[in-house]
């Protein structure tokens, strides 16, 4: 008899991004508005996501990443750390402008505690430029995300196939769509949904981290 194979859930924290972007022609790469897409847009507009499993998205902001604030950063921080204890819950991805991606990932692996995966993502070109990233970029960290053995490693940055650790990576270029890299290399790659590993990553933070969203104020000087 046919085991039947249970779906992981997945939850899509959507924070806005080049990613959420619109430009006024395909030719427009570069120039556009950022912010502009709803998160159950984008969800379906990659039907393959489906087959990976079964995915749910939360609008929590709508901005370009460099009006990050730090009220935005523990408000976006606590709603991870709550989804990451229900039980209901099996990974996270949160989509995000680019522009401050390594901050947020840095952050979150600091003070967020828990083993499931969670999965930060961008894209360099908006969902209307020819050779558009975003959606790629979102089948892959859905793969990322969807994979069990993805937990416990610090936020994972995932972009142009590349899967990054969030405590040591960033943005090297801010105009190619390989934007993103570390100097200790990639922790793996995806090709085609599956995942592959190359290196451990370190694991000081994220479970052990000395620091801890849940007991952190609601930003006190903002
Ligand atoms: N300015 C955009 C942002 O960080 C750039 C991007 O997403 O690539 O929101």
């Amino acid at each position: 008899m046919a085991t039947a194979v249970v779906k992981s859930n997945v939850v899509i924290l959507a924070t806005g991004g080049t990613i959420a972007g619109a430009g006024a022609t395909a030719a427009n790469s570069a120039t556009y508005q950022a912010a502009k897409v709803p998160i159950d847009k984008l969800i379906a507009g990659v039907p393959e996501l489906r087959d990976i499993a079964t995915f749910r998205g939360e609008q929590v902001f709508q901005v370009a990443s460099e009006s990050f604030t730090n009220e935005k950063l523990i408000t976006l921080g606590k709603r991870l750390a709550a989804l990451a204890k229900d039980p209901g819950v099996d990974g996270v991805i949160i989509t995000h402008g680019t522009d401050t991606i390594e901050e947020t990932s840095f952050s979150l692996t600091l003070t967020v505690h828990t083993d499931k995966p969670i999965v930060i993502v961008g894209s360099m070109r908006p969902g209307t430029a020819m050779s558009a990233d975003g959606t790629l970029n979102l089948y892959d960290a859905a793969a990322v995300a969807a994979d069990r053995s993805s937990g416990g490693k610090s936020m994972l940055i995932v972009m142009k196939d590349d899967i990054l650790s969030g405590r040591d990576s960033g943005m090297r270029i801010n105009s190619k769509t390989n934007a993103f890299g570390s100097q200790w290399g990639a922790l793996g790659s995806v090709v085609e949904g599956k995942t592959y590993r190359f290196r451990a990553p370190v694991k000081r933070h994220t479970m052990n981290s000395e620091f801890d969203i849940e007991t952190t104020p609601p930003c006190p000087r903002c």
